[in-house]
């Protein structure tokens, strides 16, 4: 960690507003070639020279303290997997597009988008702590869609002059990668706003980069008039450890809703006993199962897809095999849907 000193009176004193947080330095460090991820993991420096290829268009990044929860020398480890780009991404493949559910007409003004009544979505940051390969934002024109602090003043304009909006939804990228000054700055605006009600934020970076749940992060959630709800995402139980344990407990106490979406993806929990493990262990550490997204067709992870027949038989399974409330939501977007389409 960065630290820096000043000498008083012959003692050291540190200044906090210069100190590196610990989460902005494991952000630094984390890992941005696929060859030395390779090397960390005792695996076969072919499959980096692969991966480098495939990753040009979606740059690769992981933070060390996931890549922990990788086995080493299995090349199809499902944390792997979720990150190492592979070069069936190059692949077009037909069906698979660059804004699978249509976001681009759903744009409305900076930084905002609305797909669904009473709540709309603010774009707070393009940027992620980790690139998932299968995201449905791998090409989203972050830079021409006003993804910044810079629009978040006419963002709270807009969310105030419409009383429709009821819930205010952080996305992104990850709204938890701005600093703590700016995301508290941004909460009171909307804080502000009589007719929100609710405050959610869409995060994977509890699981992560969990450093980054911070004592000051929790007590901007714990002051605001909304009520927070926090949804993480986590799509295998290996992704879950301790570390991520300590954090999610400590947002427990200051959020109210605490969720997890996944996503099914072909090779990293296609099967009953692999989500089945996923929900234990996000109902063992306070997080309760909300949705199961089957693969938004981006191109570039078409190799994730998994059928729809296939989810449906997966969620009737976890429907034997556990309580109801441990089972999530099997969804699929439709572009220009007036919502999520339930599917199991
Ligand atoms: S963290 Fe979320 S937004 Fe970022 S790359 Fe992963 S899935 Fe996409």
């Amino acid at each position: 960690m960065e630290t820096s000193t000043v000498r008083t009176n012959g003692s050291i004193t540190l200044q906090p507003s210069m100190v590196r947080e610990v989460w902005k330095q494991e952000l630094a460090d984390a890992v941005r070639d696929p060859a030395e991820l390779c090397d960390l993991l005792d695996l076969d420096p072919a499959i980096a020279q692969k991966s480098k290829d495939a990753g040009r268009d979606f740059m690769f990044l992981v933070p060390r303290g996931f890549i922990s929860r990788m086995q080493p020398g299995d090349p199809n480890d499902p944390l792997l997997l979720q990150v190492l780009p592979r070069l069936e991404e190059l692949d077009d493949i037909p069906g698979f597009v660059s804004d699978p559910v249509g976001e681009q007409p759903a744009r409305r003004g900076t930084g905002l988008i609305q797909k669904y009544h009473g709540r709309c979505l603010l774009l707070v940051t393009g940027g992620c702590a980790v690139h998932c390969r299968y995201c449905f934002r791998r090409e989203f024109p972050y830079a021409e869609s006003g993804a910044s602090p810079a629009s978040f003043v006419a963002a709270v304009n807009e969310i105030r002059a419409d009383e429709s909006i009821h819930e205010v939804i952080l996305s992104g990228g990850d709204p938890l990668l701005i600093d703590d000054a700016l995301l508290e700055t941004l909460i009171r605006d909307i804080d502000s706003i009589s007719h929100v009600r609710r405050l959610r934020i869409h995060t994977r970076i509890p699981v992560v980069l969990p450093s980054r749940i911070t004592e000051q992060l929790l007590h901007i959630l714990d002051t605001t008039r909304l009520t927070a709800c926090v949804v993480i995402h986590a799509n295998h139980a290996a992704e879950l450890d301790s570390i991520v344990a300590g954090s999610i407990r400590r947002m427990s106490h200051v959020v109210r809703i605490l969720l997890n979406q996944a996503v099914l993806l072909r090779g990293v929990n296609d099967t009953a006993e692999s989500l089945i493990q996923l929900s234990e262990r996000l109902l063992d550490i306070g997080v309760t199962p909300y949705y199961l997204h089957l693969l938004d067709p981006v191109r570039g992870a078409s190799d994730f897809d998994v059928p729809e027949e296939i989810g449906v038989r997966l969620i009737e399974e976890l429907r034997n095999r556990l309580s109801g409330y441990a089972v999530p939501r099997l969804a699929r977007e439709h572009p220009g849907s007036p919502s999520k389409t339930w599917l199991a």
